[in-house]
């Protein structure tokens, strides 16, 4: 007698219904033969057996079923790891992973399911490709942003450009002299008290500052009128530079009244040069009818020399150039001979 083999099957059985995971049966033809407890729970319906399985499957799983499931049970009697889904009576879907097996003879061959929900792993898939999105959405937004920032700084630059060109202009105009383009008083102020720092601080080169003025503009004004004086002035400054070396700085420090600064050059050699300008002046062919003649005084460097003391013999000697009868030259401390007395054309 073997009395414990009916109790065994009733165990396989009971093992069978209750087992932690959706265990079926169907048909090759798709009806549900059998299905455990665990499966009808998740279903949420009474009764599985007699359902046609495609009911309980949605759309994908049914195409997935039938074109890919099908096939491989034919050939290889199993398919593992599948992907299904399945749909509960609630309107809700269950994600699956099955095992299907293909038993029995031919003609009455049955395919026998495991299934385990993949619930957590379908939802941490979501989460993976939700936050694979939001990091490529914060990557592009990155990349727009480093765009935008690019495009900022390429503005910013462009200002700047503008505001050094604009600050070139300003400090032009505020340096220069609107009708003769020279360089105006300010220029004269900032570049002799830096040249004589300069002559400060280092080697000592000789330096040279000739102020000149024209002989009776007033009259010259008086006959011609106002606009022709402005004429004869913009023609002397034209006269000017192109008298003087490229790094003689010339300045209309007033009216009719302009300054030389001729530098490495001493008495002498200024004195030469302005005379040079004093002839051509005199002798210039100009648009009126007019004697335009220029007073010179000069003064050079000397130690301790400040912009003050420099200036102030530089003008005496014009003063004295005036007293003396005007077209002339003078120079301050030692007149070299070639520098007083022209009044000759
Ligand atoms: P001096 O030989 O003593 O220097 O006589 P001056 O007539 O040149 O001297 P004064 O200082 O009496 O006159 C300077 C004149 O220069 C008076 C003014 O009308 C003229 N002047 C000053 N600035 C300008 C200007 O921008 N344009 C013109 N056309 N004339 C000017
Ligand atoms: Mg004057
Ligand atoms: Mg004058």
């Amino acid at each position: 007698m073997r009395p414990e083999a009916p109790r065994r099957a009733d165990d396989t059985l009971t093992a069978w219904l209750t087992a932690p995971c959706g265990l079926m049966i169907t048909s090759p033809s798709g009806e549900v033969v059998a299905a455990n407890q665990r499966l009808h729970d998740w279903l949420g319906v009474p009764a599985l057996a007699g359902e046609a399985l495609e009911d309980w499957l949605t759309a994908s799983a049914r195409t997935l079923l039938h074109w890919h499931v099908v096939a491989q049970l034919e050939q290889a009697g199993q398919a593992e790891e599948v992907h299904l889904a399945l749909k509960t009576a609630g309107g809700g879907e269950i994600p699956v992973l099955c095992g299907i097996e293909r038993r029995g003879a031919a003609g009455q061959a049955q395919w026998h399911w495991a299934l385990m929900p993949i619930r957590r792993k379908s939802r941490l898939e979501r989460e993976l490709i939700q936050a694979r999105r939001t990091t490529e959405r914060a990557l592009q937004d990155k990349v727009a942003a480093v765009a935008e920032l690019e495009a900022l700084k390429t503005d910013l630059e462009a200002h700047r450009r503008e505001l050094l060109e604009q600050n070139r202009h300003l400090e032009h105009w505020a340096y220069s002299d609107a009708l003769t383009r020279l360089k105006n008083r300010r220029a004269f102020n900032e570049t002799l008290a830096a040249w004589l720092k300069e002559a400060e601080d280092g080697e000592s080169a000789p330096l040279t500052l000739a102020l000149m003025d024209i002989d009776h503009f007033k009259a010259i004004n008086d006959r011609h009128g106002h606009p022709e004086g402005d004429r004869i002035l913009e023609q002397l400054a034209g006269l000017m530079r192109a008298t003087f070396r490229d790094h003689d700085a010339i300045f209309r420090v007033g009216g009719e009244e302009f300054a030389v600064l001729l530098p490495e050059a001493d008495a002498r050699q200024a004195c030469s040069a302005m005379e040079r300008l004093r002839r051509t002046v005199a002798a210039h062919a100009w648009s009126i009818d007019a004697d335009v003649t220029l007073s010179v005084g000069l003064a050079d460097r000397q130690a301790h020399d400040g912009f003050d003391s420099l200036f102030v013999r530089a003008d005496h000697a014009l003063y004295r150039a005036k007293r003396h009868g005007r077209n002339r030259i003078e120079c301050h401390d030692s007149p070299p001979d070639s520098c007083s007395g022209h009044s000759e054309r």
